[in-house]
């Protein structure tokens, strides 16, 4: 895995460097509309705007040519009530105290919507990974991980993967906590090596959850899947898997993009034909009879929108513009606020990345569990219990949606809020 691809619990959100408001903003601006929206006690909505625990660390990094660099790295650990704190680490020059808050919380709703006891975490160091060796990679990685010994741990903080990072990374994140805790501590970190205790099915599991919930989604609103159109921009780990799995369960899947441009076939694309990123990074459009840009992808008449690329695509300047009836997102916050508010005037039902791509998160607590048991499943069971846990989650989601008469989102903010709410009030505040 290449260090630029990431396989997290809560996605890399690429997009938030763009986004006009922060990471920190958007996910207080969520956490209040839906409070506005229940009947929460207002103290742990209060206590849900602030993280529980910010930890700073500087990392000084021997370089190859023997200098030495610092490095500013973060866990934030935003609320552990329902469980241990569940989040990516990511090396990005852009990684932030204030971003790494705003990360921590989505990953807190993102656990409660599919109901996992976890609570939500992030951070990372704020270097770029392409200016470093691996021993350098490996040396940075050993030391934060020394830096944040005492906050993480398989009971207490599981960090995974994420922007930068990969499962190498976590492979000596583990290496490291194990050696220091003189035991073997493979529940420390998820998104693991197979051969250490990572799980089957792991890396394609926020493509799959991405398009298990798109089938639900087409078939709540009576759309055969059989007779539906897809397209996917974006066609790396989530993107690709959740096109291909779409394609084998009967959709026409017309149109798929990297950043490059979108392959188009108004027939249908042969998605198993066309590589991924990481057999072959931005080959989207070497094999395509007919191309678009990927603005023209975004506008196609089509049942099913996946954006799974990057944040921030549909925004204010192009929202009207889209033509699909249902969109499902794939990517984090693919959305703008201006503009998930024009689709919803406009008819057109979103359903939110909390939901659509939590089945990394959801894999990485089977990780987890499997770690702890020391007993690995078989592919089959981490996919029948991956289908298990969405499809309940889609159900606990539609019934929010209909009894609160709100958009999808909206209905799955509600939802994880509620839970959380309902964890604080029954465990107190201490003293
Ligand atoms: P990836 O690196 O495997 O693939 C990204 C794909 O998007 C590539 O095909 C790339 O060419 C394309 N792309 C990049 N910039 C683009 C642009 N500006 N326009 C169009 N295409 C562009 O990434 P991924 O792991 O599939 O992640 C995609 C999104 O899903 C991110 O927002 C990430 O945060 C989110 N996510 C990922 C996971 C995970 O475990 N992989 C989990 C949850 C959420």
């Amino acid at each position: 895995m290449s260090p630029d691809h990431c396989s997290t619990d809560g996605g890399t959100e690429q997009l938030v460097e763009a986004q006009p408001e922060t990471a920190l903003d958007t996910a207080r601006h969520q956490l209040v509309r839906a409070a506005s929206q229940i009947d929460v006690d207002q103290n742990i909505v209060e206590r849900l705007t602030h993280p529980r625990a910010v930890h700073e660390v500087t990392i000084p990094l021997r370089r190859d040519d023997g200098t030495v660099e610092v490095y500013q790295g973060y866990r934030v650990q935003h609320d552990n009530v329902r469980g241990p704190y569940k989040g990516g680490l990511r090396y990005h020059p852009h990684v932030s105290r204030e971003e790494s808050i705003g990360l921590a919380m989505w990953m807190t709703w993102k656990c409660a919507v599919v109901d996992l006891p976890f609570g939500g975490a992030k951070g990372g160091v704020n270097v770029d990974p392409k200016d470093l060796s691996d021993d350098e990679t490996e040396r940075l990685t050993r030391r934060f991980t020394n830096e944040i010994r005492n906050v993480i741990g398989p009971m207490t903080d599981i960090p995974a993967p994420d922007m930068g990072t990969s499962a190498q990374t976590m492979a000596w994140i583990m290496d490291t906590y194990s050696v220091q805790e003189a035991e073997t501590s493979p529940g420390v970190v998820t998104g693991k090596p197979t051969s250490i205790g990572g799980s089957r099915g792991r890396e394609e599991a926020p493509g799959r959850s991405v398009a298990i919930i798109g089938r639900e989604a087409l078939d709540y609103y009576e759309r055969p899947i059989e007779e539906t159109t897809v397209a996917v921009q974006g066609f790396g780990s989530v993107g690709a898997n959740a096109a291909r799995l779409l394609d084998d369960w009967g959709a026409t899947v017309v149109a798929v993009s990297d950043v490059n441009g979108a392959a188009y076939d108004p027939d249908g694309l042969d998605t198993w034909a066309i590589p991924t990123h990481d057999v072959e990074p931005e080959a989207v459009t070497k094999h395509a009879t007919e191309v678009l840009s990927n603005e023209e992808l975004l506008e196609l008449d089509v049942d099913l929108l996946i954006p799974a690329a990057v944040g921030n695509v549909i925004t204010e300047a192009n929202v009207s513009d889209v033509e699909a009836n249902l969109i499902v997102e794939g990517a984090n916050g693919p959305i703008s606020f201006a503009a998930d508010a024009i689709l919803t005037d406009r008819g057109i039902p979103v359903v939110p990345d909390i939901i659509a791509n939590a089945g990394g998160v959801t894999v990485s607590y089977f990780e987890w569990l499997q770690d702890i048991n020391r007993r690995a499943w078989t592919l089959e069971e981490v996919q029948d219990e991956l289908e298990e846990v969405m499809l309940t989650a889609w159900e606990a989601v539609r019934r929010e949606r209909e009894a609160h008469e709100v958009t999808w989102r909206e209905a799955a903010y509600i939802l994880a809020l509620t839970r959380i709410a309902e964890a604080h009030e029954s465990r107190g505040l201490w003293p």
